[in-house]
């Protein structure tokens, strides 16, 4: 219902030219080049050499455990803090000395900081009005954005008179309304419940695809960055650990922190490994030998893991699989799927994340076999 709403909205009304503007060569256009990007608070690094480039019409998302640099890296580029060193251009141009108000960024924070003096109108046209958009044309891309965002017919409430989610759609519009050429989001679902959440991200993931919006994403729920990124930089310590489409990170991690902190994956101790031509390698883990992908070409013994997902393992067989033997020690219903953990003798502890039909007959203390397809475990180096 509301994507076609919104889709309708903005066959009528869109502004904007259409969201991938390529160059000749084809490869979206960088909006936003971060390069090497250090930043310190007194003895504190919080960003280390970070380098990222932000492609015209995508969302990425910045996804990273807390302290991980994530928001210090937002107010970085919004002009909110300077760094250490290092820059920030936007279409070429070196933003670094700008004041937040001009460097033509847009955010959106977790606390949707809606000025509360001011209606929803007044709010959702405050940066056009500071831009100086003359009145009749501020009506105008205001009344747009109220449709858009579902808010007509409370454009003279003030914040106070709103619930969470619609103050969160105002704090969208008023970012949106003044067409940024980016918009950095902290957060910004952070303080809604569960099924808001889930009506909001499908909400922006509507702005996005329909205004081509390019949006800068922090979050540190792995869940949400999967539904709404084009591109997800994964951070650790105040450095991009890894930078790739949801997809890539999780089914290739390139080491053992991405496949841990993205992908929930176990890491399982490796006896020996080979490395084989493209992007194969023949490893011993456990009672198993296996031929599958890697993203090491480290060929020392010691510095790998196998990285096996929670939903890789199951109870049958399958040619050239990883076996895993053990007790079973925890299990937990979630619905449909039951998360299992087998505590193995040589492997350790191993959880399994498994539909509930295939988990018939299974008790604790019982011993039982699992297995991984080997084409789904990935020998990574450690992070
Ligand atoms: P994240 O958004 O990923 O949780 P932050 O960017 O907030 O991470 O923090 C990165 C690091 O910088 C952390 O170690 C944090 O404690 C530190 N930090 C953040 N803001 C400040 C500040 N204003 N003063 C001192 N240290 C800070």
């Amino acid at each position: 219902m509301s994507d076609s709403r919104t889709a309708g909205a903005l066959g009528a009304s869109a502004s904007r030219e259409p969201a991938m503007s390529t160059e000749p060569s084809g490869a979206p256009e960088t909006v936003l080049d971060i390069q090497a990007l250090s930043k310190s608070y007194g003895e504190t690094p919080a960003l280390e050499e970070v380098s990222l480039d932000v492609r015209q019409g995508e969302l990425l998302t910045l996804l990273g455990p807390s302290g991980s640099g994530k928001t210090t890296l937002l107010k970085v580029i919004a002009g909110f803090e300077a760094p250490t060193s290092g820059r920030v251009l936007l279409r070429g141009r070196d933003i670094s000395r700008l004041s937040p108000a001009r460097r033509g960024v847009g955010m959106v924070f977790q606390h949707y900081a809606l000025f509360p003096h001011m209606t929803v109108a007044q709010n959702v046209g405050y940066g056009l009005k500071l831009r100086r958009v003359g009145r009749a044309e501020r009506e105008r891309r205001v009344g747009e954005m109220l449709e858009l965002l579902r808010l007509e017919g409370l454009e003279g409430r003030y914040p106070r008179q709103l619930s969470g989610g619609q103050q969160q759609r105002v704090a969208l519009g008023r970012a949106l309304a003044y067409d940024p050429e980016v918009i950095l989001m902290d957060e910004p679902l952070g303080a809604l419940d569960r099924a808001l959440r889930i009506e909001m991200e499908e909400q922006i993931r509507g702005l996005h695809r329909d205004l081509g919006a390019t949006i800068v994403y922090v979050t540190h729920d792995q869940r949400e960055a999967l539904a709404l990124s084009d591109r997800i930089a994964i951070m650790r310590a105040g450095r991009v650990a890894s930078v790739g489409a949801p997809e890539q990170l999780y089914t290739r991690p390139a080491d053992s922190f991405v496949a841990g902190f993205f992908a929930n994956a176990n890491l399982l101790p490796v006896v020996e490994h080979e490395l084989l031509a493209e992007g194969h390698a023949r490893v011993r883990c456990g009672g198993s030998e296996i031929r599958c992908p890697t993203t090491t070409t480290s060929v020392a013994g010691d510095g790998v893991v196998l990285a096996v997902r929670r939903r890789s393992l199951r109870r049958a067989a399958s040619p050239g699989a990883l076996r895993i033997a053990g007790v079973v020690a925890e299990m937990l219903l979630f619905g449909d799927e039951q998360e299992i953990s087998l505590q193995s003798p040589v492997l350790g502890r191993v959880v399994a994340m498994m539909d509930s039909r295939d988990c018939a007959g299974l008790a604790l203390g019982m011993e039982v076999e699992l297995f991984a397809p080997a084409g789904e475990a990935v020998l990574v180096p450690v992070a």
